[in-house]
């Protein structure tokens, strides 16, 4: 039997050549830490002529400058407590590339229990760290997205007990400062009529650099239905309402039962690592934002459709009479309440029913409308000009005193008469009325009988020759008396 053919034992191998080929890196230092012993494994990781060239150094060279620091102080701590250890370091292969490993060194004592150097072994960990880190770039990123929804949530609470659009803009402005971090935006709706969306809450630290209003042709989200986004810059993509100087942005279209309501428009001041995917997920959250608003936004119009279809006369956009009833009722409490005096104006059109016999209903409701913009225009918005009835008006006029009312109705009788009106492009004669008022002070009054006074007013205003103003002579009680 030739040498080679013999059985291999524990006692005849050869371990220092099991160790050179074994699977893994393995390394062997004396009692002051130099390397005496690199295995195949290792050099050709770090690269045979360098561990030639080096020796023991190779290891150290090799490693991450970053790692350094905290690889002596490892190595120190073991020398001096003569304990196993641990570590984890990036070193540099052979072709230049930084590898994660993970070092386990065991004291290695000789045979007269001395203390004799570090026997260890290094593990390539890279793919597992970089599992770790995607693993923990997910959990970040839910983590993220969970704070997002938590926000949009609470958003959305917000904006369901809201009564009226103008209510939403200060939240809308609030959480989108939270939802969207590092940037500014607008949220911008259309006008009544459709022609141009505005800007009605902006947020972020920076001012937006977008026009407060656009017409709609200058919106690339706009004029497609769908959100637009433009990078880096880049002027191709830039929609004209956006300044140059912003640098990524995106407009997304508010859009509610195929309605569009307007366009939310976020400005990036800081943008994430990996660009593609940090604008692909705000683009998602953008698109989350803009769907609930859209939702909340679009139940409010309805519900404040309702509320002014329940409250205003549809021809003149006057207040209806029943709102001016319910009106009354709380300013004559008001005004018993804080002391302060209450105007009742009324009024009535001259001789309307022979206006109408000769120019025709239409023309009737030509001088109702045209009346009615005068009132409007004569009136605080604090005033409550309503349509009483027919060609009957009454302006209720809180915390005024007796000689503005008395004022106001003798400038509106002049400004009545005075009224050019057309109809079907040919001039229709001057029409007037005629005007009661009454007015308490510190009084707590029936609202039948203070209706019944201006009512009586205005009854002698017409009796009297019309295209005048009457101040009721009723002698309301005060309250403290
Ligand atoms: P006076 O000076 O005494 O107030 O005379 P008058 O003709 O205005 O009085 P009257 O109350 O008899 O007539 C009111 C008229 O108003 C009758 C009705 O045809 C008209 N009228 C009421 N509502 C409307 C409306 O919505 N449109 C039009 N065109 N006319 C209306
Ligand atoms: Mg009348
Ligand atoms: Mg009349």
């Amino acid at each position: 039997m030739s040498d080679k053919e013999k059985t291999l034992t524990v006692d005849n191998i050869n371990f220092q050549t099991l160790a050179e080929d074994a699977p893994v890196t393995l390394w062997l230092t004396d009692v002051v830490g130099k390397v005496i012993f690199t295995n195949n494994q290792y050099k050709n990781f770090i690269g045979r002529e360098k561990v030639e060239k080096m020796g023991g150094d190779a290891w150290f060279h090799a490693l991450h400058p970053d790692d350094k620091d905290y690889c002596l102080t490892v190595f120190k701590d073991a020398f001096e407590t003569f304990k196993p250890f641990t570590m984890e370091y990036r070193l540099r292969r052979r072709d230049g590339e930084y590898r994660n490993f993970i070092d386990h060194g065991e004291p290695y004592i000789d045979d007269l229990g001395k203390f004799s150097g570090f026997v260890g072994s290094s593990t390539d960990i890279t793919e597992q760290k970089m599992s770790e880190d995607q693993l923990k770039k997910s959990h970040d990123e839910l983590t993220q997205y969970n704070e997002e929804m938590n926000l949009i949530n609470q958003l959305n609470s917000y904006l369901q007990v809201c009564r009226s659009i103008d209510e939403t803009y200060p939240i809308v402005s609030y959480y989108s400062e939270q939802i969207f971090p590092d940037c500014t935006g607008s949220l911008y709706l259309f006008n009544d009529k459709k022609t141009v969306v505005e800007s009605m809450a902006i947020w972020g630290t920076d001012p937006v650099k977008s026009a407060n209003v656009i017409d709609p042709d200058d919106c690339w989200s706009l004029r497609q239905g769908k959100e637009h986004t433009a990078l880096d810059n880049d002027e191709r993509l830039r929609c004209k309402h956006v300044e140059d100087g912003v640098l990524n942005y995106i407009c997304e279209p508010i859009i509610a039962q195929g309605e569009m309501l307007g366009m939310l428009h976020i400005e990036f001041l800081k943008i994430g690592d990996d660009k593609h995917h940090y604008m692909e997920s705000r683009k998602r959250l953008i698109k989350i934002a803009a769907d609930n608003l859209a939702l909340s936004l679009v139940s409010l119009k309805l519900r404040e459709a309702l509320q002014s279809q329940s409250v205003r006369d549809p021809m003149t956009m006057l207040f209806n009479r029943r709102h001016m009833e319910e009106t009354l009722d709380r300013e004559i409490l008001r005004c018993a309440r804080s002391k302060q005096g209450l105007g009742v104006i009324m009024s009535d059109i001259d001789h309307f029913k022979s206006f109408n016999d000769q120019y025709g209903h239409d023309a009737g409701d030509i001088v109702l409308i045209e009346f009615s913009k005068v009132l409007i225009e004569s009136f605080r918005g604090s005033d409550i000009v309503c349509r009483y009835g027919g060609e009957e008006f009454i302006i209720i006029m809180p915390e005024s005193t007796a000689d503005i009312v008395i004022k106001r109705a003798e400038e509106l009788c002049k400004e009545i008469s005075k009224l050019e009106l057309l109809y079907d492009g040919k001039p229709l004669p001057q029409i007037t009325a005629s005007f009661g008022v009454a007015y308490i002070d510190n009084a707590v009054v029936e609202k039948s009988l203070l209706l019944k006074a201006v009512d009586l007013a205005l009854y002698e205003a017409k009796d009297s020759g019309r295209n005048r103003v009457v101040v009721s002579n009723t002698d309301f009680a005060k309250s403290d008396e």
